[in-house]
């Protein structure tokens, strides 16, 4: 049978959401325990945006290191030339791509102005592909942007022409969250029937259906014989009202009535690293965890009614679905009330030691401690709030890594 994938884009779809970003060290963070977490492939940014290409760079020298190890990570891109030549001339190394254009008529007609046809998408969807096969990209997806309110018989077209010059999947976007779990999946089953491409399933939260949205398109790809690639933010951190939420996609997909025991995933999910992504995305993004979010949110395994508290105390089964520790839950966590020292862009170098200290990290010298200091500082600049434990200790270890993500350098 064919599998579930989990592709995350909270560094794509996450940081172009209004009023919400990340620091060029957050979004490298995020890579990290997205790959510690088993996730099949990070988006992991914009390879024509200038002020990526020293990030996307040096995550993928973390890949070549083998740091990133198993994690792929893919670039987003317009499905036009130019920008394929403007990837492979900023970020010549990158090796994954999704390149995205729209299918819609209302797309057709109101972005486009009317001045492309159907068969024009197709043609620049198809020259955008081979030139990113000619660079040598060994994975692309061909987004159909607005697909859900594209003419299904246009989407299969759109899909067979992608397949026949060498897309590896086809991603069915969900731009405005239109869908809803019935028309997903009649949509995803015959796209995977009928065009024979695994199928991804970007789903948005704006009718707050995204996640069943994306487990009911992922069962239509499967029932259809395709592998299904679910799209994911980290806490639904996505435009407007977000994207399906990754515990929550991995959760349902896992532990839900027909689900469970029955599709299976195509990578392991370690769902014990979920508290740390989602506290260190809650920080860098500045967002808090709603209460009542699955899985991580703080009342997620909080029982006061007698009748529930007597339930779960004599079994948790009686009234959880899962338990905390699956989640990398259950430790106290402790929160300084006295005297604190944190990290700053006009941090010295006593503090820094301090702090360090605390991490049990010494420095060979004076002088290898002011270069890790400076790089701290940088990252504040940047960050604009005191680096996490696992950020100064990722500076700490990779200080070369580190200065290529901190590197901004506008072009003359
Ligand atoms: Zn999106």
């Amino acid at each position: 049978m064919a599998k579930i994938y989990f592709l995350d884009v909270t560094n794509r779809d996450g940081v172009q959401t209004a009023n919400l970003g990340l620091s060029k060290l957050e979004k490298t963070m995020i890579n990290m325990y997205l790959n510690e977490m088993g996730v099949f492939q990070s988006e992991f940014g914009f390879p024509t945006t200038r002020h990526e290409s020293f990030y996307l760079q040096a995550n993928l020298e973390l890949a070549d290191m083998g740091i990133l190890q198993s994690i792929r990570l893919g670039g987003w891109i317009r499905a036009i030339v130019a920008d394929v030549e403007k990837t492979f001339k900023l970020v010549p190394n990158i090796k994954h791509l999704n390149i995205s254009i729209s299918t819609s008529d209302q797309m057709l007609q109101g972005k486009f102005q009317g001045k492309k046809s159907p068969e024009d998408i197709i043609g620049m969807m198809v020259d955008a592909l081979e030139a990113a096969r000619a660079h040598g990209a060994e994975s692309i997806g061909v987004n159909a942007e607005d697909a859900s309110r594209t003419e299904i018989d246009f989407l299969v077209k759109f899909g067979l022409a992608a397949k026949e010059h060498g897309a590896d999947r086809l991603r069915y976007c969900d731009t405005l969250g239109y869908d809803n779990a019935f028309t997903i999946y009649e949509n995803a089953k015959t796209l995977a029937e009928d065009v024979g491409i695994p199928i991804e399933l970007h789903c948005h939260n704006d009718l707050g259906m995204a996640v069943a949205n994306s487990l009911a398109g992922a069962k239509g790809a499967i029932d259809g014989g395709q592998d299904a690639y679910i799209n994911t933010t980290v806490n639904g951190i996505g435009e407007r009202a977000g994207n399906a939420d990754l515990v929550a996609s991995v959760l349902a997909s896992t532990k839900s009535n027909g689900f469970e025991n029955k599709y299976q995933l195509g990578k392991p999910i370690d769902l014990t690293k979920a508290w740390k992504l989602s506290k260190f995305a809650s920080y860098a993004f500045r967002v808090p965890i709603p209460i009542n979010q699955p899985g991580v949110g703080a009342n997620a395994f909080a029982h006061s009614s007698g009748i529930h508290a007597d339930g779960v105390l004599k079994d948790p089964e009686n009234y959880e679905l899962y338990s905390f520790d699956e989640l990398g839950r259950g430790d106290p966590e402790l929160v300084e009330t006295g005297r604190e020292i944190c990290s700053g862009e006009y941090s010295g170098i006593s503090g820094f030691s301090h702090i360090m200290g605390q991490l049990e990290v010494s420095f060979d010298d004076v002088g290898r401690a002011e270069e890790i200091l400076e790089l701290v500082r940088y990252a504040n600049v940047e960050a604009q709030k005191p680096l996490v434990e696992e950020e100064l200790l990722f500076i700490a270890k990779y200080p070369k890594i580190a200065k290529k993500l901190l590197t901004l350098v506008p072009p003359e």
